[in-house]
């Protein structure tokens, strides 16, 4: 019996359990590692915020993907991981023996410039706490006239953030105050110019106040660099990635900030018997930023190559496109879509943006 080892229900794992339950597999033994038996989807996160969604809409359950691909699910969080000994580590202290191994286990927020917050301070990952948080957040808003959330990362999932919670307190008729501090490196930087511009305006135009500044984490809310202090009631941290840091004492090769080193295979350049794919793993061959839709592209690539692993024949490589597609939602159903030069927005981006995220659950749905 082989034993493949999937850690993290992320996106590309998606595929992969799609793959084991139309391809059956004699003598491989695969088991899951995951905190939750349901995936919450990121995309639609900001929808489910505005009042778009209700949760249920939002989340693939993982459970029947593994029973369906006759999967073992051990529901829990890895605790580390020792590719020499061919083992992950649970919480508890149980070893997990593997001869493959596939890690989909994404990225974490840095909260390094954030931490003085403390118990005001609200990180967008892990989603699942998240998920729970953001309705006392809303409650605790309407009793208190006059709440402050600022929101710190000027990346998209930070811009969306603000916009949904901006839309949240109208919706709701609450009184509060919405702040969006985005560091010196400026609003979606990385994006065109044109889709900075449009984001720009839909933030004002939605009464959101910008911050070009980096924030520090203080008691009383977030400090600028300039010395000004912004009261929060809550901060939303939608920061930078970091790499998770259980991968530091892995023993697998990592790169210059953490993240795991694998080729155009998605194979550790360390250990052949370890695959990665998604925010958790930093391609050697090519530059490939960390978003969902390169995790999500990596899926049907990775399944192909843990199968091809464990039969003995050639491994493929994922070759990512140059430009990604994405599709910003702005509180209400109106978005921004910005591809390379290109950006355009209307309420038509955001049907298309609903049709494309409703699609990706159900893909992922028992039939
Ligand atoms: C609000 C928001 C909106 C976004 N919108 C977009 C978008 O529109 N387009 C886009 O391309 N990108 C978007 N992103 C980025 C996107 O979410 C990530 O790039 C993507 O989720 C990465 O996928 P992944 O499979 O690597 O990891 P994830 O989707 O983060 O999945 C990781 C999985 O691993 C599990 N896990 C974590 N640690 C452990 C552990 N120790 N043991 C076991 N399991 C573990 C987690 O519970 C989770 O199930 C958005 C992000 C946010 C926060």
């Amino acid at each position: 019996m082989k034993r493949l080892v999937l850690v993290g229900g992320g996106h590309a794992h998606l595929s992969v359990l799609r793959a084991l339950a139309q391809k059956k597999t004699p003598g491989v033994e695969v088991t899951l590692v995951t905190p939750s038996t349901h995936q919450n989807y990121s995309g639609m996160l900001p929808g489910w915020m505005a009042g778009h969604y209700v949760q249920a809409q939002c989340r693939i359950d993982l459970l029947s993907l593994a029973q369906t691909a006759r999967v073992h699910m051990a529901v829990d969080r890895i605790a580390g991981i020792d590719a020499d000994q061919h083992c992950v580590r649970l919480p508890d202290g149980r070893r997990l023996e593997y001869d493959l191994l596939s890690l989909d286990i994404g990225s974490e927020i840095d909260l390094s410039w954030l931490e003085m917050a403390g118990n005001k301070l609200l990180p967008v990952k892990p989603l699942d706490d998240f998920f729970v948080a953001w309705p006392k957040i809303l409650a605790c808003a309407r009793e208190q006239p006059g709440y402050r959330l600022v929101v710190v990362g000027g990346g998209a999932a930070g811009v969306e953030l603000a916009l949904a919670a901006r839309y949240a307190f109208s919706r709701a008729n609450i009184q509060g105050r919405v702040e969006l501090v985005v560091s010196e490196s400026g609003l979606l930087a990385g994006h065109a110019a044109g889709v900075q511009g449009r984001i720009k305006h839909f933030l004002a135009r939605a009464g959101v106040f910008v911050h070009r500044q980096r924030a520090v984490g203080v008691e009383e809310g977030v400090m600028l660099s300039d010395g000004t202090l912004l009261p929060a009631d809550c901060v939303i941290a939608a920061t930078g990635a970091r790499a998770p840091l259980l991968l530091k004492f892995s023993k697998l090769m990592l790169d210059e900030n953490g993240y795991i080193a694998v080729n155009g295979f998605h194979r550790s350049l360390s250990h052949p018997n370890v695959f990665a794919a998604g925010d958790v793993c930093a391609r050697q061959d090519v530059a490939m930023v960390r978003s969902g839709v390169h995790a999500v592209r990596a899926g049907p690539v990775l399944a192909a190559n843990l199968l091809a692993t464990l039969m003995g024949t050639p491994l493929v490589t994922y070759q990512p496109r140059q430009r990604s597609l994405y599709l910003l939602a702005c509180g209400p159903q109106y978005g921004v879509a910005s591809w390379g030069g290109f950006s355009a927005e209307g309420k038509w981006i955001w049907r298309w943006k609903d049709r494309i995220d409703r699609r990706f659950i159900q893909r992922f749905s028992a039939p």
